[in-house]
């Protein structure tokens, strides 16, 4: 065991505060990396203020993690020290049901086991990227390639790939009409992956405050979801509709904008049910979906297409005791479009 430093939430309603954690010794098949940076996702928020259900606290969260090797166990295969490797939502699965057989852990069928709020294999409760080190299992680290700048690598790891995992599955490019609903750290990373895909992509913010961001990150519209015309203007329109928004929303109204057999695949994960009328999928035998992160990998498909497009999520780099701050800026939609704790400041 080795204890390292970390930022964690002591209950669902205080702020995070600087503590340290416990490291597991490296085992044969694990990694040792020393995190460089960490992103903060809106389900880091969501988890640590319970809302999908109670957890377990003291809880450090992160899933956007960069960082580089320092040690390896014998038996490790994959990575060497001084790699440059990531981690994403998910450390480990059962590896033996019909979906990790084919490949699809994160749809493991007794649950993967999350990076943080997770129940690790020694029964301990995961603990997430606001630290210095982490030890994880070789076959859930990736390789960063060099191409990607390092602190913008991290958020690739949740907000890159759950939003190419749908758009990839949904054959987002040529000849595709893509709306994406709600511009943040999710909605920012669509936009410019479906881009690069090379659907014709439209954005559903609800202003049109950062219609200008928008059209540099590649989409050809920029609509504003507060002005009703707009529900006028593009209704059967899109084949593919990507709704990263972490609050609840009126689906009826996006699914009526789906063209003939398009789907609506929602990614943002409010807690409350979403009600939706039958008819709204009738009409244009309308589909509606939901995706949860991808494989490793497709996550590592996603860190090679990113390098190779050029593609990187806009970042602002804090230091740990910006992260409160950070939580409430996130609430507020203040985000242009993702935070990056440096690991260095903790
Ligand atoms: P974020 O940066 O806060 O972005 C969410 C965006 O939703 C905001 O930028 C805003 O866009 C819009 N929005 C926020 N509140 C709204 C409201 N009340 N009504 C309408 N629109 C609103 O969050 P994120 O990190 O991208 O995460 C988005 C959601 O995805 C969260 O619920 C998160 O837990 C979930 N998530 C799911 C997965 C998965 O595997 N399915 C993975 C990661 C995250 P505009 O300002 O442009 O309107
Ligand atoms: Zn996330
Ligand atoms: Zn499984």
């Amino acid at each position: 065991m080795r204890t390292v430093n970390a930022y964690a939430a002591p209950s669902a309603t205080e702020p995070l505060v600087p503590t340290t954690i416990e490291r597991r010794d490296v085992g044969p098949k694990d990694v040792l990396i020393a995190i460089r940076y960490a992103g903060i996702c809106h389900s880091d928020i969501h988890t640590v203020r319970g809302d999908w259900g109670p957890i377990t606290y003291p809880q450090v969260v992160g899933h956007e993690i960069v960082g580089e090797v320092v040690e390896v166990g014998s038996a490790v295969t994959k990575h060497a020290v001084g790699d440059r490797v990531g981690v994403g939502c998910m450390v480990n699965s059962c590896r033996e049901c019909e979906n990790c057989r084919a490949g699809m852990e994160n749809y493991c069928l007794a649950g993967n086991t999350g990076t943080y709020a997770g129940t690790d294999r020694d029964g301990t409760i995961t603990q997430g990227g606001y630290s210095t080190h982490v030890v994880v299992d070789e076959d859930f680290v990736l390789r960063v390639p060099a191409a990607l700048d390092y602190a913008a690598a991290a958020p690739l790891l949740c907000a890159g790939i759950t939003t190419y995992s749908p758009l990839a599955h949904w054959n987002a490019g040529p000849g595709k009409r893509v709306a994406v609903v709600g511009m943040g750290g999710l909605g920012h990373m669509a936009v410019k992956i479906a881009a690069a895909m090379g659907a014709e992509v439209t954005v559903l913010s609800r202003t049109l405050a950062k219609k200008d961001d928008g059209l540099a990150f590649g989409a050809t519209d920029y609509y504003a979801t507060d002005d009703d015309a707009t529900f006028e203007a593009l209704a059967n329109r899109f084949d593919l509709i990507v709704n990263t928004v972490s609050a609840p929303l009126d689906l009826n109204l996006y699914l009526r904008l789906l063209r003939l057999d398009g789907t609506m695949v929602n990614v943002g994960a409010p807690p409350e049910p979403l009600p939706i009328q039958v008819f709204s999928l009738f009409n244009n035998r309308r589909s509606f979906a939901g995706s949860s992160i991808g494989s490793i990998a497709e996550t590592q498909e996603m860190l090679d297409f990113c390098a190779e497009h050029g593609i990187a999520p806009e970042t602002e780099l804090i230091g740990a005791d910006q992260i409160n701050d950070a939580y409430e800026r996130v609430l507020s939609s203040d985000v242009r479009y993702r935070f990056v704790i440096d690991t260095a400041t903790l």
